[in-house]
C-alpha cells in the first residue's frame, strides 16, 4: 500500500501519470527521526536537504519524519515503511543482537549502519524549586521519563534498574514527548525531564532559559558499572556555559547514529552518503551539534550493526576503508 502510493506520488511529482520513464525516475525516502524540538529531527532535515539538492540527478527524494524517537525507528525500518532512521547507538547495538528491549522480537539482522552522527549525553533538566541537583536527588519527585518509542525511555528504564530503583520509586513517571517537557517543567506539572539529546539542542536551550531551571549531573557509582559493563556507553560532560550552566555537568551517554536495512538498495544508500560526504562542510554548518564531527569517527565510532553495503562502496572510493 505505502509502495504504492509512493509510486503515484512519484508520478505525480513527475509530472503525468502515464510516464513509464518518469515512474523509474523518482523514488521516495523517508527517514525516522524524533520531536522537531530535539536534534533528531533537523539531522534528517540537513541529510534530506543535501540528497534533494541533486534529486534531479539522481531521482530520489527523501524527507524527514518526526516520530516517537530511536526504537520506533528500528522498528519502522523492520517492516520497511522507513528506509532510514536515527536511532542511539545503545538500542542500535540491542537491536541487531536481538537483546535488552529486542529480546522478544529477536535479532534484527537486516538492520545496517550507514553512519554515526552526534554525541548524545543522558541530560536531565530540573526546576529551580525541586532541589534535583544529582540524577539520584529525583526519588520522589515527578520526571518526565520519555514517551514510549523512544531511546529516551528505554536508556531510562536501564538506569532504573541499575540504580536498582522501581517506577514507584518516582512520584510521577510521566511519559511526554520531548516536545512538551520544557514548558511541562516551567509550568511546574513536573519536576524534571530526561532524555538523551545533542547539544547545543533548541528544547534544552528553551527550558534553562524560559523559567528559573538547571542542568543536573548523572553520576555516581551505578552509573560508573553501566559504562564499565557495555562498550556503547561512555562518560560524557556538558561543557560549562553550553547554556546556563556554570561549571561542567557529569554525565554518561550514547553517539547518534544512522541506520537503513539490507532490504535498502546500496543505490539509493550510496546516492545518500554521498550527499552527505560530499558535502561535508555544508552538512556540519546545518546544526551546532555536528561541528566537532570528522568523517574518520563518524565511520567508526558508535557502529555495531554491519555498515551499509552501499556506504562501504562510498567509503572505499574516499579511501576511507
Ligand atoms: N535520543 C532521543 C530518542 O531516541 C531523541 C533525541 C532527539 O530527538 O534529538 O528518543
Amino acid at each position: 500500500m505505502k509502495i504504492f502510493s509512493r509510486i503515484a506520488l512519484a508520478a505525480l511529482f513527475a509530472g503525468s501519470v502515464f510516464s513509464g520513464s518518469a515512474l523509474a525516475a523518482q523514488q521516495f525516502i523517508s527517514i525516522g527521526t524524533g520531536g522537531v524540538t530535539g536534534v533528531y529531527y533537523p539531522t534528517g532535515g540537513a541529510i534530506c536537504r543535501l540528497v534533494n539538492k541533486d534529486r534531479k540527478q539522481h531521482g530520489i527524494r527523501c524527507s524527514a519524519e518526526s516520530t516517537g524517537g530511536s526504537i520506533y525507528n528500528i522498528n519502522t525500518i523492520r517492516t520497511g515503511e522507513l528506509e532510514f532512521g536515527v536511532a542511539q547507538s545503545d538500542w542500535q547495538y540491542h537491536a541487531y543482537h536481538g537483546t535488552s528491549k529486542f529480546e522478544d522480537q529477536g535479532a534484527f539482522k537486516k538492520l545496517r549502519a550507514v553512519f554515526s552522527v552526534h554525541p548524545e549525553p543522558v541530560t536531565v533538566i530540573a526546576s529551580e524549586g525541586s532541589g534535583i541537583k544529582e540524577l539520584t536527588d529525583a526519588k520522589g519527585k515527578r520526571l518526565n521519563i520519555g514517551n514510549p518509542g523512544s531511546g529516551t525511555r528505554g536508556t531510562w528504564e536501564v538506569i532504573e534498574e541499575a540504580l536498582g530503583w522501581s517506577r514507584g520509586d518516582l512520584r510521577l513517571a510521566a511519559e511526554m514527548k520531548s516536545a512538551e517537557t520544557g514548558q511541562a517543567v516551567c509550568d511546574g506539572k513536573i519536576d524534571a525531564y530526561f532524555w538523551l539529546v545533542g547539544h547545543p539542542s533548541a528544547l534544552t536551550q528553551e527550558s534553562l532559559a524560559t523559567c528559573p531551571s538547571r542542568l543536573v549531573h548523572v553520576r555516581g557509582s551505578a552509573i560508573d558499572k553501566l559504562v564499565a559493563d557495555n562498550s556503547f556507553y561512555r562518560k560524557a560532560k556538558i561543557p560549562a556555559g553550553m547554556y546556563n550552566n556554570k561549571e561542567d555537568i557529569d554525565t554518561f551517554g550514547v553517539g547518534a547514529t544512522f541506520v537503513s536495512s539490507a532490504d535498502v538498495s546500496d543505490e539509493v544508500v550510496y546516492t545518500v552518503v554521498k550527499a552527505v560526504f560530499d558535502n561535508f562542510d555544508d552538512f556540519k554548518k546545518l546544526h551546532p551539534a555536528f561541528g566537532n564531527l570528522t568523517e574518520k569517527e563518524m565511520i567508526t565510532e558508535s557502529i555495531s550493526a554491519p555498515l551499509h553495503p552501499g556506504a562501504v562502496k562510498y567509503y572505499k572510493e574516499r579511501g576511507w576503508m
